[in-house]
């Protein structure tokens, strides 16, 4: 394994832990995302490996190598953050040129590799102006840019694109990736956007409260949350969760009950995701009966909100043109392969 995560546990002076004895490893060339909510300790992981943060405890090694005491100009890692931190007074141009002129890198390869860069960015007609003369995307293009001029193995980003619109965040996702597949760079990639997370990452860490709770590829992390806490954050939208108890192969939660075959009397927590619950037949021998209570089109998805009793979920279907009113019934149907179960205590995946 290249970057190791050996062990390491962050404390801050106030006694404030935002990393707790994190075992994490992954290979060069690897998309990796640090996903969690605010304070799970993602930018904390990104300072510590690009070494703007000391341990309390552990090490981090690189190629074999530990690096836990090497300051940050002898890591070779690229940064991007939040705010970009463009030099105000310097030209676009300059500010991409700023890491290869450091390293006294000769003006003709110098002015080769910041075109080379600017190209790839799409920036070139931009880079006689001043940052303060760019849009959002464009200085985030100039931030990614300037991270990568000087080829560094490792790029670190943290929320690199939460500044931008919703179109633009996006389009630089794509861009990301493109940039990605061509440059075969490592990228570390933090964000509390779990759909960032899924469409860009080779793998996924997921945090929280300064833990690693689940890592896996996005494939395996929408389909075998690891516990319930990750089951409620992924998912577009996310999983609907049912507290409740099996009692003899039957589910039993407030207002439905649903067959639950092999799972020992007792209680339980039962999930299944929007887009697998069926619409059934008011005539379906099995069918759950939930209320209609909101209906939102989100062409070509429509999001049904619908109540039993104490319980909520949310049904997702495309391209449907029926009409749900509020108050009417609605009749499900929860397919066995589509169902998920947890622990109710610790939230655990059961088998
Ligand atoms: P966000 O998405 O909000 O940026 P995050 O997951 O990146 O959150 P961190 O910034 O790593 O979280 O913070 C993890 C925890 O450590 C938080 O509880 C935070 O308040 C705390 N923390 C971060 N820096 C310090 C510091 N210098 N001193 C004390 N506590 C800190």
């Amino acid at each position: 394994m290249a970057i190791v995560f050996d062990g390491v546990t962050k404390a801050f002076p106030d006694g404030t832990v935002a990393l707790q004895a994190l075992d994490l490893a992954f290979e060069p060339g690897e998309f990796l995302v640090l996903l969690g909510p605010s304070g799970s300790g993602k930018t904390t992981a990104c300072r510590l490996l690009a070494g703007l943060e000391r341990p309390t405890a552990g090490r981090i090694m690189v190629e074999g190598r530990d690096v836990t005491d090497l300051p940050p100009r002898l890591r070779g890692m690229g940064m991007v953050f939040q705010n970009y931190a463009l030099y105000s007074h310097k030209s676009v141009y300059e500010n991409i040129a700023y890491p290869l002129r450091i390293r006294k890198m000769p003006a003709a390869e110098l002015d080769r590799c910041v075109r080379a860069m600017a190209e790839l960015l799409e920036i070139t007609r931009y880079l006689d102006r001043r940052p303060s003369q760019l849009s959002g995307g464009q200085a985030q293009r100039v931030a990614v840019a300037r991270a990568l001029v000087w080829q560094p193995s490792l790029c670190l980003m943290d929320e690199p694109l939460s500044n931008l619109d919703a179109l633009l965040r996006l389009h630089m996702r794509t861009e990301l990736k493109r940039l990605h597949r061509e440059l075969k760079k490592t990228f570390v990639f933090v964000t509390h956007d779990q759909e960032e997370a899924m469409t860009l990452a080779t793998r996924v860490a997921v945090l929280r409260e300064g833990a690693l709770i689940q890592y896996d590829d996005p494939r395996e992390i929408y389909r075998r949350p690891a516990n319930r806490f990750i089951a409620e954050f992924i998912g577009r939208p996310a999983m609907n969760t049912f507290d409740g108890d099996v009692r003899d192969g039957v589910f039993h939660a407030s207002g439905f009950t649903c067959p639950l075959p092999g799972k020992p009397d007792g209680p339980i927590v039962l999930g299944i995701r929007p887009e697998q619950i069926q619409l059934v037949d008011a005539s379906a021998g099995d069918a759950i009966r939930f209320a209609v209570d909101v209906v939102e089109p989100v062409e070509p998805d429509v999001l049904i909100f619908a109540k039993s009793e104490a319980n909520a979920l949310i049904v997702r279907t495309v391209n449907d043109d029926r009409a749900y009113n509020p108050g009417e019934p609605l009749h499900l149907r929860f397919p066995p392969a589509a169902l998920h179960t947890f622990n109710t205590v610790s939230g655990a995946r059961l088998p």
